[in-house]
């Protein structure tokens, strides 16, 4: 948890290659207004994510660091109705492009607000991102919204569901309003940054971290909604 509560806004970008130099990075996707900027200010303990919403920011890639080369990485919500399709196309393909080809990227967190669980958008980013191999975690927010049973009900029914669209996914119920899940979350993502050391050392050899085939399981999912990602349309990413 210490390590989030030291986190510090680095910079935006608009561009995959004015990406900072990194060792490891977790990114935070998902809905807009589904909680993703709460839920990061909450694991800081400040008022980090208030950047991602400055205007001219909220379609940039927020880089905020941890030190020593590790980011935290807040990406452009999606979802959003009325964009010009210019618009998203470009940051489509910006969104994509980092998921895709991001190495330090070692793990995504998935932000779903808990009474609206895995949309067809949310079921395209996992069936699309578990074909790069790397661990997803879900965090159901707003789980205040809901009597402890029905959270409880969701997280159930998720967690059987989830594994037809990303098989390296885990989910867990989070509040920002309560903090509650705080702990849970850190644990996942600063596990994920800690195993990354032999990930980076991959790429410093010039191996595509990917090149490991126990790494690659997400690619052997035998679902036929997950199977559809493997067809050509997946390169791109259509949110
Ligand atoms: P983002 O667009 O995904 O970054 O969402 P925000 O973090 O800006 O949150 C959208 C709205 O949901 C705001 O009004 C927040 O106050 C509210 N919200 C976010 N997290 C929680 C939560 O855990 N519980 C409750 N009750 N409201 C929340």
């Amino acid at each position: 948890m210490s390590l989030f509560r030291s986190a510090l806004f680095f910079k935006s970008v608009a561009s995959l290659a004015d990406a900072p130099a990194s060792v490891a990075e977790i990114a935070f996707v998902g809905r807009s207004n589904t909680g993703k900027s709460s839920a990061l200010n909450a694991l800081a303990g400040s008022q980090l994510a208030f950047v991602s919403k400055t205007p001219g920011r909220t379609r940039l890639i927020n880089f905020y660091a941890l030190g020593s080369e590790r980011f935290i990485v807040d990406l452009p919500g999606y979802g959003y109705a009325r964009v010009p399709e210019a618009t998203r196309a470009s940051w489509e393909k910006l969104l994509g492009g980092y998921l895709q080809t991001r190495a330090p990227l070692c793990g995504l967190a998935l932000v779903m607000d808990v009474r609206h669980p895995l949309t067809e958008l949310d079921q395209r980013m996992l069936g699309w991102f578990c074909l790069t191999g790397k661990p997803v975690h879900v965090l159901l927010t707003k789980a205040d919204k809901l009597s402890r049973e029905a959270a409880q009900k969701v997280l159930r029914r998720v967690e059987g569901e989830i594994g037809a669209f990303a098989p390296n996914a885990s989910v867990q119920l989070f509040s920002s309003l309560k903090k509650s899940g705080l702990e849970e979350a850190a644990a996942v993502l600063l596990r994920w940054l800690d195993a990354s050391a032999p990930r980076a050392v991959s790429v410093a050899l010039g191996r595509e971290p990917n090149e490991n085939p126990r790494q690659n399981r997400g690619w052997r999912n035998k679902s036929p909604r997950a199977k559809r990602g493997n067809q050509p349309g997946a390169k791109c990413l259509k949110v």
